[in-house]
């Protein structure tokens, strides 16, 4: 029986589905303004995991995702500029350029950590008219408010139950205690539903309230109930979004279906990095590209594994050396499994006792650090069995691999397959490429950094005339 932590009820709950053998998920997306950082893979390696499981109990999974490329201000309160708009001045692109070339950026991070795509990405600028009807819904049923300056308001004081979700009650306070308020609100509390922008604005939209964009919270109500209906199972997102954006979309999505949409809740934590919390002012938000350089993606998705995705992660260079041996004493002993057995076979004994703990771990609200003991357990047994060249056993070995390691964890090794000199992994290739680029920067303590980490993989590097080649040892 699965069990999940409902953050609406602050306690794991039987998770039972809207729609029997269906589960309908969306989880908040990133707002593409920058490069993906580590909080991103933390948060959406959570959030695969959870889809993988779901995928292998047998579910239909409707998993959408969308993409903030509009409307989202820097700071909570609805003061200050819009955060793409703002990097499209430092970079002198124009703000459709910055979201869609960070956009791309994002998917290829996810996908060079293994992460299923969602069944639907949805950008907010392609829903914007759907957006106004919605604003205009909660206007027309009196939860939102037009000011002169032609922004729309949903009113708190209106809705009794703000505060359901994050616990918070209104005092005065809870708009965010750095962030200057609005001046047309009502109440400091109240958050914008559309915000007027001035007709220079690339970025605009015609609306019943003149020209603006959409609030960033409306956004995830209006796509949720597109594309999900209006009620669904599982929302998901960091717990740095539970207050205001999940708080607001609880009122917003109330107020549009009469009824909270979303039966569960499900928040990740956040990454610290050597102890202090990661975020671009600090200089320390770890982009992906550069840790995919120094580890490989897999070696993070690895890492970020190891923890539950409700505990903090704290990430320092000696954590992910660990994790790194860890992930290759799997990986070479995945690849003596698949060097034995060609063919899978139900488990039985002792290895049938492992794959159910692996599943029972999965169970309890995807607990992936129990997962990851059961796993070690399997490559401790396993490799006696593999060591007396025992086929029925590695048979059943290479079942609970497929099912465990590569479906629900989601890893790769580079020689997975024995055809692996056909087929380079993209990881390596990321490697190699990084390498070049480094020696071409002249940089070659890196370039030989990555050699290292090559030859750890299999690869022998090659220069050329032209450019390398990867051999395979
Ligand atoms: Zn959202």
């Amino acid at each position: 029986m699965l069990k999940v932590y409902n953050t609406k009820t602050r306690r794991k709950e039987e998770f039972k589905p809207v729609v029997d053998g269906h589960v309908g998920m969306y989880v908040c997306g990133p707002t593409v303004y920058g490069p993906p950082h580590l909080g991103h893979a933390k948060s959406y390696i959570a959030f695969d995991i959870i889809h993988r499981y779901f995928n292998f109990l047998g579910y239909k999974v409707k998993y959408v995702q969308n993409i903030t490329d509009v409307g989202h201000l820097v700071g909570d309160g609805d003061e200050g500029e819009d955060k793409i708009s703002r990097q499209a001045k430092l970079e002198k692109l124009d703000p459709y350029q910055i979201a869609y070339k960070y956009e791309c950026e994002y998917f290829d991070a996810m996908d060079a950590l293994n992460i299923l795509r969602p069944s639907i990405s949805a950008r907010a600028t392609g829903f914007i008219i759907d957006i106004i009807e919605a604003v205009k819904e909660i206007i027309d049923k009196g939860y939102g408010y037009v000011t002169k300056e032609g922004n729309v308001y949903f009113d708190v004081h209106k809705y009794h139950k703000y505060g359901q979700l994050s616990n918070r009650r209104l005092d005065g306070n809870v708009s965010g205690e750095r962030i200057e308020i609005a001046s047309d609100k009502r109440h400091a509390e109240d958050f914008a539903l559309w915000k007027a922008v001035s007709e220079n604005t690339l970025m605009k939209w015609q609306s019943p309230w003149g020209w603006g964009c959409p609030g960033w919270h409306i956004e995830c109500s209006v796509l949720g109930r597109k594309f999900l209906g209006e009620k669904f199972d599982i929302h998901g997102g960091g717990i740095d979004n539970l207050f205001p954006h999940h708080e607001c979309e609880c009122a917003q999505g109330d107020v549009l279906t009469g009824d909270v949409p979303m039966n569960y809740f499900l928040h990740n934590n956040l990454v610290t990095v050597n102890g202090t919390k990661m975020g671009k002012s600090l200089g320390n938000s770890m982009t992906l590209s550069g840790l995919f350089t120094k580890y490989g993606p897999i070696t993070i998705r690895f890492f970020v594994l190891q923890f539950h995705y409700r505990s903090v992660i704290d990430f320092s260079d000696e954590a992910i050396s660990s994790a790194q041996k860890q992930l290759n004493k799997i990986g070479e002993f995945v690849l003596s499994v698949e060097r034995l057995a060609k063919e899978e076979r139900n488990p039985t004994g002792d290895l049938a006792d492992i794959y159910k703990a692996c599943l029972e771990a999965m169970d309890d609200d995807f607990n992936t650090p129990v997962l990851l003991a059961e796993v070690l357990k399997l490559v401790k047994v396993g490799s006696g069995y593999v060591k007396e060249e025992n086929k029925e056993k590695a048979q059943e070995l290479l079942y609970i691999i497929n099912k465990v390691v590569y479906d629900i964890m989601g890893l790769k090794f580079a020689a997975e397959k024995e055809n692996a000199e056909e087929v380079i992994s993209e990881e390596v290739k990321a490697l190699a490429k990084a390498r070049w680029q480094a020696k071409k920067n002249k940089d070659f303590v890196k370039a030989d950094e990555i050699r290292e980490k090559l030859s750890c993989l299999g690869y022998d590097i090659k220069d050329t005339k032209d450019g390398y080649d990867l051999i395979k040892k």
